[in-house]
């Protein structure tokens, strides 16, 4: 007898990975020892910082954290996330009921549809985006309206195409944004959060990048608009703030009943943060601010030293205003945005990420991480005027 399990329907219908082909070819270059760069990913190279590590091997030591995180887990942490909130945006939020742990933000993202949308009900994507909201929005049975974002509106959705939605639910926005590095100033979320209240529409902002920023200009959360606050849901992440993608840190914020409406999806599936990880969590938090500021003063000059050296061969880029990710459109002579990074890892051995991977308006560009040190970027560029000859 011979079995046969299909994959659901909800599986079947997320989007064919338009990565596989690069990854393909990256790992057999890597199997037959090349020396590969790799601009693809979006993992910092750096270690998380020690006082972080500490703290979560102290925390191992006492019992009582080694027991379901009952409920939202450590009171702490919540507590000292409101004051980080508060310093940094001069935002109030409630720890108990405006605050909620994450097993990191993208397990957030991923849920939070389940908790407010209906299967068959709209929801407004910005594209290119981050492929995790695309899947969210699917498995809760959502349909999705893509909204283009362009560099002729600064990577921003236009607001009359949100005014003209019909039916529409919930919009996700992410700024500073992946994969186009830009970032949305308080005029912006303060039109956002008017339309969606005029509309009835939920707002999901994703933050992961609040504290990746240049040249000193700070991303303001969109909690800072009067008004936000009961319609929208924020998140954020350990992630790339402190160099702890592999800790699974983050939260939720916002609208008391938005984050209720989470807080019971997570309940049905998982049993919260490990309480170790969020006694590292409120180490992070209170850590000495030079070091954030070191991570940003490290992608800034490798920001530099990548835009300054791609400028020197011909290959004009703009520079990103927030988050680790170069957004580049292709050197003229490639058709296309595959084409393109195939001939840089073929030719060069450097792996960047195709932009169409993000969505269709993101064909014509190619992503580049800040992860690697300035010496590999130099590196990188040399091999990349070889290629441009
Ligand atoms: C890295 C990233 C996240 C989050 O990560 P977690 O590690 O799950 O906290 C969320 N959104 C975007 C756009 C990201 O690039």
């Amino acid at each position: 007898m011979s079995l046969n399990f299909e994959f659901s329907d909800r599986l079947k219908q997320l989007p064919p990975y338009l990565f596989l082909e690069i990854d393909k070819a990256k790992r057999a270059a890597l199997a037959q020892g090349r020396d590969i760069i790799n601009l693809g990913v979006g993992d910092p190279d750096q270690t998380t910082p020690q006082v972080i590590i500490d703290a979560m091997k102290k925390a191992l030591d006492n019992g009582a954290n080694l027991h379901y995180p009952f409920d939202a887990g450590v009171p702490q942490l919540r507590v000292e996330i409101a004051k980080w909130f508060k310093k940094r945006f001069s935002v109030d939020l409630e720890p108990s009921s405006e605050i909620y742990p994450l097993i990191g933000s993208k397990e957030g993202l991923a849920h939070f549809p389940l908790a407010f949308i209906n299967p068959g009900e709209k929801v407004l994507l910005t594209e290119p985006a981050y492929p995790a909201y695309q899947a969210a929005v699917a498995f809760a049975g959502g349909k999705i309206q893509y909204l283009p974002i362009k560099a002729s509106n600064d990577f921003l959705p236009k607001i009359s195409d949100i005014a003209e939605s019909k039916n529409a639910r919930m919009i996700i926005v992410c700024y500073p944004n992946n994969p186009t590095a830009a970032v949305a100033n308080k005029e912006f979320y303060a039109e956002l959060v008017k339309v969606c209240r005029e509309k009835n529409i939920i707002i999901v902002s994703d933050l992961a990048y609040s504290e990746v920023y240049y040249d000193g200009v700070k991303p303001p959360s969109i909690l800072e608009v009067e008004g936000a606050k009961e319609i929208a849901i924020e998140f954020h992440s350990f992630s790339k703030t402190y160099y702890m993608t592999g800790w699974r840190l983050g939260w939720a914020c916002g609208s008391p009943l938005l984050v209720s409406g989470l807080a019971k999806v997570k309940s049905n599936v998982d049993s919260g943060v490990f309480n170790a990880i969020q006694h590292a969590g409120i180490a992070a938090l209170n850590i000495d601010p030079a070091e954030v500021e070191d991570m940003r003063n490290c992608y800034q000059e490798r920001r530099d030293a990548l835009i300054n050296g791609c400028r020197s061969i011909g290959w004009k880029i703009d520079f990103p205003k927030g988050a680790f990710y170069v957004w580049a459109k292709i050197p003229s002579k490639f058709s296309d945005s595959m084409t393109c990074v195939q001939a840089f890892l073929d030719q060069a051995d450097i792996v960047m990420t195709p932009g169409v991977g993000f969505g269709k308006s993101g064909e014509g560009y190619v992503r580049m991480a800040l992860t690697v040190p300035v010496e590999r970027i130099h590196e990188a560029v040399g091999r990349m005027a070889k290629v441009l000859q």
